[in-house]
């Protein structure tokens, strides 16, 4: 039924929301790049890039032009490519798995474990063959991956452990920052990531000096003096301009995230006595930071669909696991292989998360999931 009273809608994400605490810091930097007129590289991306490496307690961060691309760039940093081979989840965003076959080796597909939706370390193992050479695991929705056991696979087998942070800037892993746990990490600023830039934007995260340079080598051209390029490389710098927005949002990145989390525990308070919705599961020792706040209901698309109703917006990520997907076809797989990221495709929801959200929108939110959901 239509809500009569007039409420506002509730967006999944509000960025606009974001934008009016930060307004004048933003435009006045804007200004100021523009008036310095350096667009590439320069010192405010350095800066940036000593920034976002302390806020990941890393000794390098180096920015690039998108989080795709710091996975292609990383890959090819390890010297991974044609013939090799690289375990991944199914249930992540495409571009970790573009990634794999942008630096041409190939991907495999892993399931993952039921409750924290990341990818399980004994699929892991049973996927190993002769061509591995390293493992992504990405982070999803804000949680690390169980990376301990990710990285005794990894040491036993000679594989690279890489990870894909794209939505986890400021996660820990039994006190470690996520970014810290392989041997390269990978982060997005897609505008709308716990820290997002005003356009594409991307970050290598290492404490490996080599490959800390080979990727700052990879992202311009393969150089390192103006006219002298060593490698064949790409063109991937992070923009000066979003490098300075960076610098400005990174200052309350870790605010922001403290309220993600303080909305995720509202919602499982409020959510708890209603039985047929399942809450986030959070392995213990870990610090979440809830970039999605993803609940699973039996009928989700009606749920959805009443919400909707109700002028509440959510979201579905993914819809289809990427082997279900007509772009990777050419792996041979379909329906069945991997049935727990397939059953969690089908029941999975994103709630509307985001730091200036309210304690007055979430208890609307939940009262509209209590009418809907017996
Ligand atoms: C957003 C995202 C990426 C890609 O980042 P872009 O900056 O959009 O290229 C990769 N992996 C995951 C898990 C993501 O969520």
């Amino acid at each position: 039924m239509k809500n009569t009273v007039a409420v506002e809608d509730i967006k999944l994400v509000d960025l606009k929301a974001q934008y009016q605490g930060i307004q004048e810091e933003i435009l006045s930097t804007i200004k100021e790049v523009i008036e310095e007129g350096t667009f590439i590289l320069g010192r405010r991306v350095r800066e940036f890039e000593a920034g976002f490496a302390r806020f990941c307690n890393s000794p390098f961060a180096i920015g690039v032009a998108s989080g795709t691309d710091a996975l292609v760039l990383a890959l090819k940093a390890l010297e991974i490519g044609q013939g090799d081979e690289v375990i991944t989840a199914p249930n992540t965003a495409a571009p970790t798995a573009e990634a794999i076959s942008l630096a041409r080796a190939r991907v495999v597909f892993a399931d993952i474990h039921p409750e924290t939706f990341n990818i399980d370390p004994k699929e892991v193992k049973k996927k190993i063959t002769r061509k591995t050479r390293a493992i992504i695991s990405v982070h999803l929705y804000g949680q690390p991956a169980e990376m301990d056991e990710l990285k005794d696979i990894a040491r036993t087998h000679g594989l690279k452990l890489i990870e894909d942070a794209a939505q986890a800037h400021g996660a820990e892993y039994k006190g470690k920052r996520v970014g810290t746990l392989g041997e390269v990490a990978c982060f997005s600023f897609f505008p709308s990531k716990n820290l997002g830039a005003y356009g594409d934007g991307g970050a290598v995260v290492t404490s490996d000096e080599k490959i800390a340079e080979r990727v700052r080598m990879l992202r311009d051209h393969g150089r390192k003096e103006k006219y002298l390029h060593e490698i064949e490389g790409h063109n991937s710098r992070l923009d000066t301009l979003q490098a300075a927005i960076l610098s400005v949002k990174l200052k309350y990145l870790e605010n922001w995230n403290e309220r993600r989390r303080q909305h995720a525990h509202y919602y499982d308070k409020l959510l708890a006595p209603i039985k047929g919705v399942t809450t986030p599961k959070v392995a213990q020792g870990l610090r979440h930071v809830y970039h999605l706040y993803v609940i699973k209901v039996e009928d989700r698309d009606l749920l959805r669909s009443e919400l909707k109703e109700e002028g509440i917006e959510t979201g579905i990520h993914y819809p289809h696991p990427l082997h279900l997907q007509p772009a990777f076809s050419y792996l041979g797989l379909g329906k069945g292989f991997f049935p727990r990221a397939e059953e969690a495709a089908s029941k999975i929801l994103s709630l509307p998360i985001y730091p200036e959200m309210t304690q007055e929108q979430i208890r609307r939110i939940v009262e509209a999931i209590k009418l809907n959901v017996k």
